[in-house]
This record gives structure tokens, C-alpha cells and sequence, in this order.
């Protein structure tokens, strides 16, 4: 299928559960490749998830934006889309 190759956002899936902290440190800088690229800006949290440090970050090219919440145990993460 071939639609809107150009959008990250098309690429990402959302995550429920990081399973240990390398994973989520491997994805961690997985994103921040994406922000040196360009492709996702870094924005201020507008309405914190649960109280736990988490960052934002808004696709250049669809403005849907995206929220990387940091284990807590027994919180283990989550990278989702900001409705
Ligand atoms: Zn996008």
C-alpha cells in the first residue's frame, strides 16, 4: 500500500509495555534520532500522563503529536498518540 510514505507517523505503532529498561533506552534514542533528523519536534507536555516524566513530540509533517512516558515500576512506558 503506498500513502503517505512521507509521514513518520505511518511508521510508528504505538506501545503499551516497554519489557525492560534497554528496550525502552533503545527506543529513547530512536526518537531522538528522529528530532537530530528534523522529523519530530520536541514540544512542552501539555497535560502530564499519571504524574510520571514523560516528553512530547509532534511529527513536522502531520502535527500528530506523541507522548514517550518513562518506566516507573511497576509502570513499564508508553509511546502513544496525544488525542
Ligand atoms: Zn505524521
Amino acid at each position: 500500500m503506498v500513502s503517505k510514505i512521507n509521514c513518520i507517523c505511518n511508521v510508528l505503532k504505538e506501545i503499551n509495555v516497554f519489557f525492560s529498561i534497554s528496550e525502552f533506552e533503545r527506543f529513547q534514542k530512536y526518537v531522538e534520532g528522529l528530532v537530530n533528523d528534523g522529523i519530530l519536534i520536541e514540544i512542552p507536555v501539555k497535560k502530564p500522563y499519571a504524574g510520571f516524566p514523560e516528553q512530547w513530540y509532534k511529527c513536522k509533517s502531520c502535527s500528530q503529536v506523541w507522548r514517550l512516558v518513562y518506566p516507573d515500576f511497576p509502570f513499564k512506558g508508553k509511546w502513544s498518540i496525544v488525542k
